[in-house]
């Protein structure tokens, strides 16, 4: 016999740290824009393992490249060549418009890197010019540069002391970033759209603002684009919306479809601090991973989903925009593309749940915000599925609100 959930949960419970309060489901498999339970059930996935599985579940072509790579080298550290990481760099700093690339296993990885390059970048212009202005309510990850740089206690005040030198401020607000900027500023670091902090995009203005002020200081703009980077927003990268050219760029997420592969991208001087020994990594940036990545960057040109992106984006958002309506407790609906928040006026664990038990997963972030991150192969018969599955969670939850 198979565990059953409860046996897994209670030897779970004895044997690892405590960090996660998971949902109850016991995940087996999933097939494209579906993930199935251990009971069976079907759970049509609008989270897509927080935007990793970009592709949906076992995309033919992934399966197939992971076989073929995994019986001729998987690994062999960054002490030798393998064919990958210089067609993975130079197609990534095309579509970002950035010139090097360092590749990682995570996301928080990359951030380091990025952290670690502005340092350099700064100390090569003056001795004391380190200091990092980050954002309020940001997420940049939970190793501890990262974590020094993400603006919301609950994650930080754990650990302090963290890494000095940060300055937060709060976001689209012009008058505090200038005041918080000057010589002694290695870098600005911002989330075009700020995912984890309840999907709160940065007003065009402000990060336009802020990559002018960067300039003036001579301080690098490191956009963090792990989530809303990599096509999530209908665009290669969320920046490209506005006419900002950062200085370093991290992404991570859904670029090697599950396997772990994050990427810090550089230009100019930026790109110039590290020489070899500076950085490395064991695992980062293997022959698999790096292969992975380069077929679904194959896949999104050919299947051209940027453009179903912002298709099925705009269906949703006029979806949600309807929901809102008709829901009292949604204050406002936010995003581009497939990256969605739902901000309540209560918390959105209820709704989450409902939607669940109704077949869709979602996610509940910053309390009251609903989280949606579907895959960019979705359809215009499943966005509106999601939608009427959305809106049904509302119902019960409110029925069972006032029961
Ligand atoms: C997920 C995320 C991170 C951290 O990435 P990990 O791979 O979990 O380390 C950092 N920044 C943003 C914006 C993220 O969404």
């Amino acid at each position: 016999m198979n565990p059953t959930l409860a046996d897994i949960q209670s030897a779970e419970a004895q044997s690892l740290l405590p960090t996660y309060s998971r949902i109850p489901l016991l995940l087996e498999r999933g097939k494209g824009p579906y993930v199935f339970a251990a009971d069976g059930r079907r759970y049509l996935d609008f989270l897509t393992g927080i935007g990793v599985n970009a592709l949906g579940y076992n995309h033919p072509r992934i399966s197939r490249v992971i076989r073929q790579q995994s019986a001729r080298l998987i690994h062999c550290s960054n002490l030798y060549y393998h064919a990958y990481q210089a067609p993975l760099a130079q197609r990534l700093a095309a579509l970002a418009g950035m010139e090097r690339a360092f590749f990682t296993n995570s996301g928080t990885e990359a951030l380091e890197g990025a952290l670690k390059l502005a340092r350099l970048h700064g100390r090569a212009l003056a001795a004391d010019k380190v200091e990092i202005v980050a954002l309020d309510n940001s997420f940049h990850g939970r190793t501890f540069g990262a974590l020094s740089v993400t603006g919301q206690p609950k994650y930080r005040l754990p650990y302090e002391p963290a890494l000095p030198g940060v300055r937060f401020v709060p976001a689209n607000d012009h008058a505090a970033l200038a005041a918080a900027i000057g010589p002694q500023t290695a870098a600005v670091l911002l989330e075009p759209i700020q995912g984890e902090g309840g999907v709160v995009p940065l007003e065009a203005a402000f990060l336009t603002a802020a990559a002018g002020l960067a300039r003036q200081h001579q301080a690098a703009l490191i956009l963090d684009e792990i989530q809303c980077g990599l096509g999530r927003t209908g665009r290669p990268f969320a920046f490209q919306w506005t006419d900002v050219v950062p200085d370093i760029v991290v992404t991570a997420k859904p670029i090697a479809c599950g396997l772990p592969l994050g990427v810090i991208l550089a230009r100019g001087a930026a790109a110039a601090g590290f020489t070899p020994g500076m950085h490395g990594t064991t695992f980062g940036g293997g022959p698999l991973v790096c292969r992975v990545a380069l077929e679904f960057l194959d896949i999104w040109e050919e299947e051209n989903l940027l453009a179903n992106v912002a298709d099925r984006g705009e269906e949703l958002r006029s979806g949600l925009e309807a929901l809102k309506r008709k829901q009292k407790a949604i204050q406002v609906v936010r995003g581009r593309g497939l990256m969605w928040g739902i901000e309540l006026d209560r918390p959105a664990k209820p709704i989450v749940d409902a939607a669940r038990e109704l077949g869709l997963l979602a996610n509940a972030t910053h309390e009251t915000v609903i989280r949606l991150l579907p895959p960019y192969t979705v359809t215009p018969a499943l966005v509106q599925k999601a939608l009427r599955l959305l809106a049904r969670a509302f119902r019960a939850a409110n029925r069972a609100a006032q029961a």
